[in-house]
């Protein structure tokens, strides 16, 4: 649609950050007007819509979307938290960063199979996608699918995160 034309002309490319080598896509325009982000978010969550009952999202930016497709699709949103901000995690993941690791935590907040979709805005190598799969089976949840706005092809990202990803635009590196 035009509505979705004009939101990946929104995604910004900055060469070069937060380091030399690194093409940085900020989607900060594209979240701060209101028919892409509508666009967008209706565009990730149509191929599972009436397939969830709760939207996980990974701090910061998945937190926008994830409350953004709750709200649309009439579901509530799992907050997966940076380790050290849950007073009482029922399940945490580390896992490594091309540099370092992390460590990801959530609240015991699902129900027995809730099923869940997980999202967040770029899809570069899949780590921390997988990660936060693994912490929603963890807390005995149903992954129905994955969802971003935007995924960079040639970094094995879609083959870390496995089956039922969706991505509503694709780049290349
Ligand atoms: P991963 O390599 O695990 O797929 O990505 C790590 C995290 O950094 C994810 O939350 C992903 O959304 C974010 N990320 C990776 N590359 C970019 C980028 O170019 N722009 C933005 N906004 N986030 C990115």
């Amino acid at each position: 649609s035009d509505d979705l034309t004009r939101a990946e002309s929104q995604i910004t490319r900055h060469p070069d950050y937060p380091e030399p080598g690194v093409v940085f896509r900020d989607i900060t325009p594209l979240l701060a007007d209101g028919t892409s982000l509508r666009a967008v978010t209706d565009a990730m969550y149509r191929p599972f819509a009436g397939g969830f009952d709760i939207v996980a999202g990974v701090e910061a930016r998945g937190f926008l979307l994830a409350g953004t497709i709750a709200s649309l699709a009439g579901t509530g949103v799992l907050p997966i938290r940076k380790a050290g901000k849950l007073p009482d995690p029922a399940a945490s993941i580390e896992y490594t960063l091309e540099y370092g690791s992390a460590r990801i935590e959530a609240p015991g907040v699902l129900f027995p199979g809730a099923r869940v979709l997980v999202v967040d805005d770029i899809l570069a190598t899949g780590g921390t996608l997988a990660a936060s799969q693994q912490l929603v089976r963890e807390l005995g949840g149903e992954l129905v699918g994955t969802t971003v706005i935007l995924e960079l092809d040639g970094l094995g990202g879609r083959e870390t995160v496995g089956d039922h990803v969706h991505s509503v635009f694709t780049a290349a590196l």
